[in-house]
């Protein structure tokens, strides 16, 4: 370790007990130093287990004088690499800062500290009659600032939209020192910038959330969740196109492929109709009871031509939970057949969907590599699994990414729908965006943080 480092370390020990500071313990830190991308292991120097905003600002100061970087770590489920240490330094944890604060009723907002775990928080807002609908698969271990870092989405997302969505104001703090809170508690408020949301999706690049002011809405009494199977990936997709084209809108339209069903029928064998090469989840909520039924009916109906089979409404909330489960733990379950992969989630325009599904086939039949494609369809946001079984194999599966990265982007869409750019993406966020767009970001984060010490080597190319 550097002299500078080793200075920053002996002052943080001055400051920090020695409980909330991690520093000679490699395999802590090492655990600090990964996350759910694939992509390695970069530990930290040492991280600190902040209690404060006051306290992320101590850490700032000592950063700065010694030059050492600052990178905020969650629950690391992040799939981009945004909280690894690429360049050691200082990780601030936000593990210990997970009390939601304040849950009101009658203004329909939460107030939460940034570490606490997403589906933590919608079970206690049900409780009280209220919904928090951002429902990243991760939502039983990632937590809200984390959301809020890369503007999480997930299933719901279809019909509620994402985290950008629901939160209305955020206390941050700046590499800086200074301790902002952006936004508002009304629904509405157009003064000055909109902060707030410059700072979601920001991956932990611009500051260091400690407080998150969400908007919450009041609970759907009904769920319906249905599934469909289909002979062909392509038929599934066209199914979707068709469905929201007819003005539908589910609050859930998830697609699973051949090869991911594959994976499923090892872990939940002989669940679907013979022949089946691709599944859709369908979900419709509301307070009608009689309505959300009929709204799931009429996607039946919409998709039956093309189904396998009968389509499978769940009866009551045991089949459902089963049902979903079969969507939430793929990204796990995928590894049954094969030991290694790397997830992409592009997303392109609703209409170019099965084109996209049909391009990643294509990208992996040519590099004779299976690729998985499930995801939230209906808002076109697919998770492209390019799958393989030895290290060496990897640069195939990298030429693979690429193409898929850029299939996205030449269809209208985007190499991340949700994941972020962190680490994973850098390499191609200019053919996405342009020269130009990424000098105009470089300046804004040159803003927020003028040394450069917070989270660097993220989301912008390489110099
Ligand atoms: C099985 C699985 C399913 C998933 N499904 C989804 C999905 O459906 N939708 C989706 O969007 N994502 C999904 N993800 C990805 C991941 O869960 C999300 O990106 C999540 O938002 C990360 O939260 P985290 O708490 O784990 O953050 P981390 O992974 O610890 O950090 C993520 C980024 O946030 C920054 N950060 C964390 N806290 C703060 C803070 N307080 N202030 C500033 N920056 C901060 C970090 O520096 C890093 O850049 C999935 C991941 C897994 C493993």
């Amino acid at each position: 370790m550097s002299a500078p480092r080793d200075a920053a370390l002996a002052e943080l020990a001055a400051r920090f007990p020695p409980g909330r500071l991690v520093t000679g313990d490699r395999d802590r830190l090492e655990a600090y130093g990964r996350d759910e991308s694939d992509l390695g292991t970069y530990p930290p120097d040492a991280a600190v287990l902040v209690e404060a905003a006051e306290e992320v600002r101590t850490v700032f100061e000592v950063a700065t004088r010694h030059r050492v970087p600052v990178v905020p770590v969650a629950a690391r489920s992040g799939k981009s690499g945004g909280s690894l240490a690429v360049r050691g330094g200082i990780a601030v944890s936000l593990e210990r800062m997970n009390r939601i604060l304040e849950i009101d009723g009658e203004d329909l907002v939460a107030r939460v500290e940034p570490g606490v775990v997403t589906g933590v928080l919608q079970a206690e807002v049900e409780k009280h009659g209220l919904f928090y609908p951002p429902d990243p698969n991760s939502l039983d271990l990632c937590t809200i600032g984390g959301n809020v870092a890369e503007n999480a989405g997930g299933p719901r997302a279809l019909k509620y939209g994402v985290t950008r969505e629901y939160v209305l104001g955020l206390t941050v703090v700046l590499p800086t020192g200074e301790i902002l809170r952006t936004g508002h508690r009304s629904i509405k408020g157009v003064a000055g910038y909109d902060l707030t949301a410059l700072l979601v999706g920001s991956e932990g690049t611009l500051g260091i959330v400690t407080e998150v002011l969400v908007k919450l809405l009041p609970r759907p009494r009904h769920v319906a969740t249905a599934l469909v199977a289909f002979a062909s990936v392509a038929d599934a997709a066209r199914a979707v196109s068709r469905v929201l084209a007819q003005g539908v809108i589910p609050r859930c339209l998830e697609l699973m492929d051949d090869v991911s069903l594959r994976a499923i029928a090892r872990t939940s064998p002989g669940r679907f109709p013979a022949g089946a090469g691709a599944l859709l989840l369908v979900e419709t909520d509301g307070n009608d009871e009689e309505q959300v039924f009929a709204e799931i009916v009429r996607v039946g109906e919409l998709v039956g031509a093309e189904a396998e089979g009968e389509v499978l409404v769940a009866q009551g909330e045991a089949q459902r939970r089963e049902i979903w489960e079969i969507r939430k733990y793929l990204s796990v379950n995928l590894k049954a057949v094969h030991p290694h992969k790397l997830s992409e989630d592009i997303a392109v325009p609703r209409s170019r969907i099965p084109e996209m599904v049909a391009r990643a086939k294509a990208v992996g039949q040519r590099l004779a590599l299976d690729v998985a494609t499930y995801g939230h369809a209906g808002d076109g946001n697919l998770h492209c699994n390019v799958m393989y079984d030895r290290p060496d194999q990897r640069p195939r599966v990298d030429e693979a990414v690429a193409e898929i990265l850029r299939a996205a982007v030449d269809l209208g869409g985007t190499i991340t729908g949700e994941h972020g750019v962190g680490l994973a993406k850098r390499a191609f966020l200019e053919y996405e965006q342009g020269a130009e767009a990424i000098a105009l970001q470089r300046r804004l984060k040159a803003a927020f943080d003028p040394l450069g010490l917070l989270n660097p080597g993220k989301i912008f190319p390489a110099d």
